[in-house]
């Protein structure tokens, strides 16, 4: 027997979005993908993260008769979307380990008894007796898979639990639609989504994935920590991201952020948990503005006002990239993507994939893994050439994923900066000259003589620091033969030689520049080696843009920055009663929209973007006498 469910709401899906999330347009793709849901098709939903995928489900699941289970991989995730849709009035729970043995029975209990429109539950929870016995009871209409690409050991993210899906669904007395959602586009992916989920004769969606209030930047800074530093002290006033590859990294830059004063908070998983959710809990509730991390930090991590993004490292491949640096902006602001490259990242990426193993509690085996990691490598390769590229960044990220696009997209620092073809002839001749030199000293002292490469720029430029001085290099007949150009220009061509080939990066213990094959081309007598590459005009500006100064350029429209504040200050207070994040009350681009549209009565205040049924009748007195106005 069936339960009595939750009947479905009334009104059209417009009717629907206005009513519960405030919002009066579908952006791109959305009302499409819930008319097929609502006819009961099967749907895959491809979006670029911030695109909205979240309404695609939660409408329909609000109009179709029964219950809707979202499968997702992560707890934050579950938790996040269960408070944002309690706010908005609509009945929803998560079952994950998170929860104490009482609350794991009572919301299964009352998931029974109808009492829900949405649950959100972990993969590996769908195996258990008590879940088969909540299917019995419930009527589910529809089973949303979340993250899809979990199911793909193509995928940036392989989860064995996300295969036994459909094992699931066929136990169902009634076909529920199935809906599938995911960042990731690469059609392999794509394939195994369908093919796994078995989705019949499903409508398949892919937006355009460009966000164009995210600028990309590319930076090769010699001192990373500088560069950071220079960064975060221009942008005092935003909340972001820095991303490291490793904890050791997050520790240190967290330590030297909160020792400079900086309001930083870190995450990884060498924390304890307590430890974890606590400082993210400090960065969802703004009490800390930079959140120092690695990439466990952030899938599902919905805050709305991050305005900037910088990867300290190069992330493993271009789908982490994108759906890292995606959490910037997410409120259609303008925000900073910022990734600092380094030749050494390339290594510590190569070491993580090379010593990958199963993700925890499910088991792969070795050849499957072994696919996969030389899979990663592969796509390993794929961000190195965006991070040395000089074409537009933007359309490089965007053909990556299928796309076409043009080359120049005027938001990005590679269409910022003027690089200009030049000759670097001369320049190859002496770097790899002083390679050979250095080898060839080795030889006749009988010692290994290879350097990294700021020992070599050193030596070319006629650094005069004690690492030379101490080694004897400043009497090598190429030291100081470079005099003339800057550390960071020797090394942008010594990089640049290395992607060519004619150089090297070997070394077991630490990495140094070696010879290759190539090499002999660039110092074979006569004139027939030639060699120009891309360079900019000028030397690159650590930063080429100024601050993305949110509340400037919003909507190019100035706002009472007297009343946003006051707006900030009673949103965080009701956030803090209620117990949530502040965007959950109400995101930056609702508070700014209600500057701008000054409502006075509870009609106008509900013509605010993001002011739905539910939030007018819980926060728009308050909000309306705080703005002076009288209901
Ligand atoms: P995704 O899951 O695709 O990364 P989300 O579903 O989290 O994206 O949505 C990103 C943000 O966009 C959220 O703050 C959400 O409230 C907002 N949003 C979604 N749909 C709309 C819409 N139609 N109009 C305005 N804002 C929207
Ligand atoms: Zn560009």
């Amino acid at each position: 027997m069936c339960s009595p469910a939750l009947p479905p709401v009334s009104g059209n899906a417009q009717e629907v979005l206005k009513r519960y999330f405030g919002y009066s347009e579908f952006r791109t793709g959305q009302d499409d993908i819930i008319a097929q849901l609502l006819d009961r098709r099967d749907t895959l939903g491809i979006m670029p993260t911030g695109a909205g995928k979240s309404l695609c489900y939660q409408i329909p699941s609000l109009m179709l008769e029964g219950i809707t289970l979202v499968v997702s991989p992560l707890i934050s995730l579950m938790k996040d979307q269960v408070n944002a849709l309690t706010q908005a009035g609509i009945p929803s729970a998560f079952i994950n380990s998170s929860l104490g043995l009482d609350e794991y029975r009572d919301t299964l209990n009352a998931a029974k008894a109808g009492a829900y429109k949405i649950l959100y539950i972990a993969p590996e929870r769908l195996q258990r007796p008590d879940i088969s016995a909540l299917a019995e009871a419930a009527d589910i209409a529809m089973v949303t898979v979340d993250e899809a690409h979990c199911i793909s050991q193509w995928g940036h993210d392989f989860r064995p639990g996300y295969g036994r899906i459909r094992e699931f669904i066929d136990r169902l007395k009634r076909k529920p639609v199935i809906s599938a959602f995911t960042a990731t586009a690469t059609a392999k992916v794509r394939e195994d989504i369908v093919r796994i989920l078995r989705l019949d004769n499903p409508y398949i969606l892919t937006t355009g994935f460009d966000r164009q209030n995210l600028y990309f930047e590319v930076q090769r800074p010699t001192d990373k920590m500088e560069a950071l530093l220079g960064y975060i002290r221009t942008h005092s006033d935003s909340c972001g991201i820095v991303y490291c590859a490793t904890r050791k990294a997050v520790d240190e830059v967290f330590q030297c952020l909160t020792e400079k004063g900086f309001a930083a908070a870190r995450y990884h998983a060498g924390l304890e948990d307590w430890e974890r959710r606590k400082n993210q809990d400090d960065f969802l509730y703004d009490r800390k503005t930079i959140m120092t991390a690695t990439n466990a930090f952030g899938l599902g991590i919905d805050k709305s006002n991050v305005s900037f993004v910088i990867h300290y490292n190069m992330p493993k491949n271009i789908e982490s990239y994108y759906q890292e640096a995606g959490r910037a902006g997410r409120d259609g602001e303008k925000a900073d993507c910022i990734l600092f490259y380094h030749g050494r990242d390339v290594q510590i990426n190569k070491y993580l994939i090379e010593n990958s193993e199963s993700p925890a509690e499910e088991q792969i085996s070795p050849e499957v893994l072994r696919e996969i990691r030389e899979h990663n490598l592969e796509l390993l390769k794929q961000i190195t050439f965006y991070c040395t590229t000089t074409d537009c960044l933007r359309s490089h990220i965007l053909r990556y994923f299928g796309e076409s696009a043009g080359q120049y997209c005027g938001n990005c620092s590679n269409c910022l900066t003027q690089f200009e073809k030049s000759d670097i002839t001369l320049e190859t001749r002496k770097i790899v000259s002083c390679v050979y030199r250095l080898e060839q000293r080795g030889t006749q002292e009988s010692r290994a003589r290879q350097f990294g490469k700021t020992m070599i720029a050193d030596i070319l430029h006629g650094s005069k620091n004690a690492k030379v001085l101490d080694a004897g290099l400043h009497t090598l007949s190429t030291y100081g033969i470079m005099a003339e150009a800057s550390i960071r220009r020797i090394r942008e061509i010594m990089e640049y030689l290395i992607e060519q080939g004619y150089l090297a990066v070997t070394g077991a213990e630490y990495p140094v520049v070696s010879r290759t094959a190539k090499s002999r081309e660039v110092i074979a007598p006569g004139d027939s080696f030639k060699l120009e590459m891309m360079l900019p005009r000028s030397p690159v500006p650590s930063t080429l843009k100024p601050a993305a100064s949110a509340a400037a350029e919003a909507a190019g429209q100035a706002v009472d920055e007297g009343l946003l504040s006051r707006l900030k200050a009673l949103r965080s207070r009701l956030a803090k009663e209620a117990r949530v994040p502040a965007y959950i009350i109400f995101s930056d681009a609702t508070l700014r929209d209600m500057c701008q549209k000054r409502p006075h009565t509870t009609a106008e205040f509900l013509k605010v973007s993001g002011v739905g049924k539910a939030k007018l009748e819980q926060y728009g007195e308050v909000f309306l006498q705080s703005m002076g106005t009288e209901l």
